[in-house]
């Protein structure tokens, strides 16, 4: 929808490429205007975010895209891209409300609610006015940002249920001190696990570490018969789920905001148990 409404054929939009949701991200943009890839990190695995200076913006953009946090490879942006005067836009599907996000400084954010907000089926979307003037009036009615603005979406009927819930999940987030109180839990929840990660070289983060996400630690142990016996301990000590994405291997803890902390305690300790026994 992004470059739908952004883009035009003879235009080009700047893609910051670290991982599968930026890289599927630009193959769409590709069937709508031109494509300049400002900065990837593909060489190296996306084990890291590129440096402000590893950026290379074209010169009148429609927009710069960006992924702030990569849930295969377990890296996230920890501050947000110099773009200057050209649009950012920034799926925040993984990250969004785990941490205060500086919505002034982008022109479009849009994140499905089913990793932080609440269940699948809703999409969140905050765009700068100006922007929806750029929507063509030849797109359908229901790619169109403009048309689900100017009808407050409710051009059609939305999922009600879906932002019920994800009022729902607002509110608690208010509860528990708003974005600044969620965001030192995370720093929390993570630290701990990446406290077990750096401890003694048996487990070895995937990551580089300034790059690391609070939401998907990810990590490797010595072989890959022992990340097998790894998940299978742990699921039989009840810790599902820990198997790494498919496309990478190793082991990915996720860990979005409705995951206790509870259980990454649970996890670290069983970090140092099996360690004990294997390292
Ligand atoms: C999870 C995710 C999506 C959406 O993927 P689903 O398969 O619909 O859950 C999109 N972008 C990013 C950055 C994501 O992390």
């Amino acid at each position: 929808m992004v470059p739908m409404n952004l883009l035009s054929a003879d235009a080009t939009a700047d893609y910051l490429v670290t991982g599968v949701w930026s890289t599927k991200a630009a193959d769409e943009a590709k069937k709508i205007g031109k494509v300049h890839i400002a900065a990837t990190t593909k060489a190296e695995q996306f084990t890291r975010i590129p440096r402000a200076e590893e950026i290379v913006l074209s010169r009148g953009a429609a927009y710069v895209h960006m992924t702030s946090n990569n849930t295969i490879y377990g890296t996230q942006w920890k501050t947000l891209p110099d773009v200057g005067d050209t649009p950012l836009v920034s799926d925040t599907s993984s990250d969004m409300f785990s941490r205060p996000i500086d919505v002034a400084r982008h022109a479009l954010i849009y994140a499905g609610a089913q990793k932080n907000m609440g269940p699948a089926g809703v999409t969140v979307v905050i765009i700068r006015d100006d922007l929806l003037a750029r929507s063509a009036a030849s797109l359908p009615v229901m790619l169109s940002y403009a048309v689900h603005a100017e009808n407050r979406s409710l051009y059609n009927t939305p999922p009600v249920f879906a932002i019920y819930m994800l009022g729902l999940v607002s509110r608690w987030l208010i509860g528990q001190g708003g974005l600044d109180g969620i965001a030192a839990v995370n720093e929390r929840k993570a630290g701990k696990l990446y406290a077990e990660i750096d401890r003694s070289g048996f487990y070895r983060g995937t990551a580089q570490t300034e790059s690391r996400s609070l939401m998907n630690v990810t990590f490797r142990l010595p072989s890959e018969e022992l990340e097998k016996q790894f998940i299978k301990d742990a699921e039989n000590a009840g810790l599902d789920g820990l198997k790494g994405h498919r496309s990478v291997g190793g082991i990915r803890a996720s860990i979005y905001n409705a995951f206790p902390e509870a259980g990454v305690d649970a996890l670290a300790h069983f970090m140092r148990e099996f360690e004990r026994r294997h390292g």
